[in-house]
């Protein structure tokens, strides 16, 4: 079993196109088959500088690893196709030779007045065949005016598109037209060029997105008229907006690398993508690529399009925010907690943050956010907290009495429990409850009135720092300094 995937390098890794190239990766593993990585930069004027690179890194990222491609060669490379472009030549030749093609001078005036006519009659457009039957004396033939070459295809009978997912899927011919091989540049078109690159690459099964359906009669055709066994075919269907309109800019992020830069992990976002359209065997939600080889079968795809859901997707990225060990998390948070100008040099460790916040995160966005408090005093402090938690007059006198009590207390006993005593002790001894010190404890301390738990964070925070801040704000609310502070 040899797949394949076969992205054009005309922008950045669509998330559709990475389920793609994990299906096709998983079927071919599964089966102890090799994956292959051929780029189709053929269209020279949508390919996009660097985009190839970008392309295979968004892979890489995402654990989808290709055992021959344009960087790791192979034996039946070329693996770009720019660099086939003899061989896409050679077949179109010996189609010429065989009459299964012929060259077209039809100018694209012609051709549009052609449609057009056909288009007023109410037909659907198709190419007039003025050069189908020309004879290999007709002068024209030497008379080097530019030509396209098309197919001969057959003007009656059906093509028949034997898919894995899909099932037969008939075609009829008189609507496939003698479409276009080769462009008057001398370069293939798509449909051509993905036949002999598929057969050369001995890819047995040609998994890719379901839009390619209506081409695959054409490429059946131009499979048949070379005299090549036919592959098999598995189109895996589209992945759907909300509203069910193709996934587009519009809804948001669509490439992988934006997803990663908004903070999904890529673990969890290939699992996402592996659950979109389909499902393990025995129903289980959480797994990496290597644990999906063994369970992933074509007949477990899902035959409708799948609908893409952002809050599934983050609700994923948390549960992995969550179970990962802390040290893969700081290295993942690093770059983010660097962007928000965090110095994280003193104090509190990446690692102690990273087990405070993670709880809480869905994104490694939120995450730094989260920490953020433990390397930054708040420069403003929630508004609506202000109102709730800051005004009773007594706030600075609760505020300090906490100070000094932590203060005194023994740093050994800064965990968590000894911690909660010591703001169990100075509740009773101020006669109030502990949660009228706990809420403007943490608005001091962080500027907000949610996070996590308040003893956690005060032991990670310290007691130094703690207090230190504390007593700022007692102060500060003492000289009205933070009075109507709005953020
Ligand atoms: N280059 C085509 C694309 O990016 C490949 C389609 C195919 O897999 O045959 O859509």
């Amino acid at each position: 079993m040899r797949t394949r995937y076969a992205p054009s390098p005309s922008g950045t890794l669509h998330i559709g196109g990475a389920r793609t190239a994990l299906f096709s990766y998983l079927f071919a593993k599964h089966h102890e088959g090799q994956f292959v990585l051929r780029v189709e930069d053929t269209d020279r004027a949508r390919l996009v500088e660097g985009s190839e690179s970008a392309l295979m890194r968004s892979l890489r990222l995402l654990g989808i690893h290709w055992d021959e491609g344009p960087d790791l060669e192979g034996p039946l490379g070329p693996y770009r196709q720019s660099e086939r472009l003899a061989l896409h030549q050679q077949y179109a030749e010996q189609l010429l030779k065989g009459g299964q093609a012929y060259r077209c001078y039809c100018t694209p005036e012609e051709l549009k007045q052609a449609r057009e006519a056909r288009m007023a009659q109410k037909l659907p457009p198709r190419y007039m065949g003025t050069c189908r039957n020309r004879l290999a004396e007709d002068p024209i033939h030497t008379s080097g005016q530019p030509y396209v070459i098309r197919l001969k295809v057959p003007l009656d009978g059906v093509t028949v598109v034997d898919d894995l997912i899909r099932g037969h899927v008939t075609f009829e011919n008189s609507l496939l037209d003698d479409f276009v091989i080769m462009k008057a540049d001398h370069t293939p078109t798509y449909n051509f060029a993905a036949v002999i690159d598929d057969w050369g690459m001995q890819i047995s099964h040609v998994t890719r997105a379901e839009e390619h359906l209506s081409n695959t009669p054409k490429q059946i055709l131009v499979y048949q008229a070379l005299g090549f066994d036919l592959p098999q075919f598995a189109h895996i269907p589209m992945v759907l907006a909300p509203d069910r309109s193709k996934l587009s800019k519009r809804h948001g992020a669509t490439a992988v690398e934006e997803y990663l830069d908004q903070g999904i992990l890529p673990q969890a976002l290939v699992n996402y993508l592996l659950l979109l359209g389909w499902s393990a065997p025995d129903g289980r939600e959480f797994m990496t690529v290597a644990d999906a080889v063994p369970l992933f079968t074509l007949e477990r795809v899902q035959h409708t399009a799948a609908v893409y859901d952002q809050k599934k997707l983050e609700w994923m990225n948390a549960q992995y925010l969550k179970a990962l060990p802390v040290t893969e998390i700081v290295a993942a948070v690093t770059p983010f907690v660097e962007k928000l100008g965090i110095s994280w040099g003193q104090g509190p460790t990446l690692d102690a943050g990273v087990a405070l916040a993670r709880e809480r995160a869905h994104t490694l966005v939120d995450l730094a956010q989260a920490m953020k408090f433990l390397w930054e005093r708040p420069q403003a402090f929630d508004p609506k907290g202000v109102q709730k938690h800051f005004t009773p007059l007594e706030v600075p006198i609760r505020l300090e009495a906490l100070a000094e009590a932590l203060e005194r207390s023994d740093t050994a006993a800064w965990t968590h429990d000894g911690i909660m005593e010591v703001f169990d002790a100075v509740a009773k001894n101020l006669d109030i409850k502990r949660a009228e010190l706990i809420h403007p404890c943490r608005l001091a301390l962080t500027g907000v009135t949610v996070g996590p738990g308040l003893f956690e964070l005060v032991q990670v925070l310290g007691p130094q720092e703690t207090v230190a801040r504390l007593r700022q704000v007692a102060t500060n609310l003492r000289e009205g300094a933070l009075k109507g502070s709005q953020s």
